[in-house]
């Protein structure tokens, strides 16, 4: 797909293949501009504050509407799928790239019964784990937090079988497109038979935005 854009600092690309050969290099450089495409996502992230406005990038008032779109779509999907989820199966979603929990916490841990939390950035992950704690955050009855990873996706990889949903919002943008596809060759592994994945992106409806 022949598509011009524009990086954040106004710098023009033809189309994506060229902004990828200036970001991640040929492949004899690959390695390490890879390695420093992903060091300065992830310290752009060390210096943002543990917040929902922060992880929101300062649009913290899309924070309900988010959830409640997310909601009518989940609980579609669960009805569609999981029919007999309310009697009898044990429910368990993975939350990527989770922040400070904050899909996990307003919407995920009420439909299911464990949620584990991916998050490279250990601020964010320690934030998580503080208002997911059974002392600070009212879960129905036997829904819970229980495992909270730090690590980035890229270097991911499920236990074989243990999801129900995998959720992936707003971070997928961070992986090259190389490891975006193997994540989720890597990653179906982890999902139960008839479990998937939801990816929430942003699209621009223009190449300016
Ligand atoms: N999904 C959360 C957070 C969105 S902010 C929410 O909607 O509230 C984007 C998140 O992606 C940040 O927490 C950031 O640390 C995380 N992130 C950055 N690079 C990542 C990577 N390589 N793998 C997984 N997550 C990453």
């Amino acid at each position: 797909m022949e598509v011009s854009g524009l990086d954040s600092d106004g710098k023009e690309f033809k189309n994506a293949e060229e902004m990828w050969r200036e970001q991640i290099g040929e492949d004899g450089e690959q390695q390490e501009k890879k390695t420093q495409w992903y060091r300065e996502g992830i310290s752009y992230w060390e210096g943002v504050e543990a917040s929902v406005d922060g992880v929101l990038g300062g649009f913290g008032n899309v924070n309900e509407v988010d959830i409640k779109g997310s909601e009518a779509f989940l609980q579609m999907l669960l009805s569609d799928r999981f029919p007999n989820a309310r009697n009898n199966q044990h429910l368990v979603a993975l939350d990527c790239g989770s922040g400070i929990g904050r899909i996990t916490k307003n919407l995920l841990i009420r439909y299911f019964n464990e949620v584990d939390l991916l998050e490279p950035v250990s601020h964010f992950l320690d934030a998580a784990r503080e208002s997911l704690a059974p002392e600070n955050h009212m879960a129905p009855d036997m829904h819970k937090a229980t495992n909270f990873f730090c690590v980035p996706l890229q270097d991911f990889t499920p236990e074989t079988g243990r999801y129900d949903v995998i959720w992936v919002q707003w971070c997928i943008g961070h992986l090259t497109d190389d490891d975006f596809v193997s994540f989720f060759k890597r990653a179906k592994v982890g999902l139960k038979p008839g479990g998937f994945f939801v990816l929430k992106e942003n699209i621009a409806r223009s190449d300016i935005f």
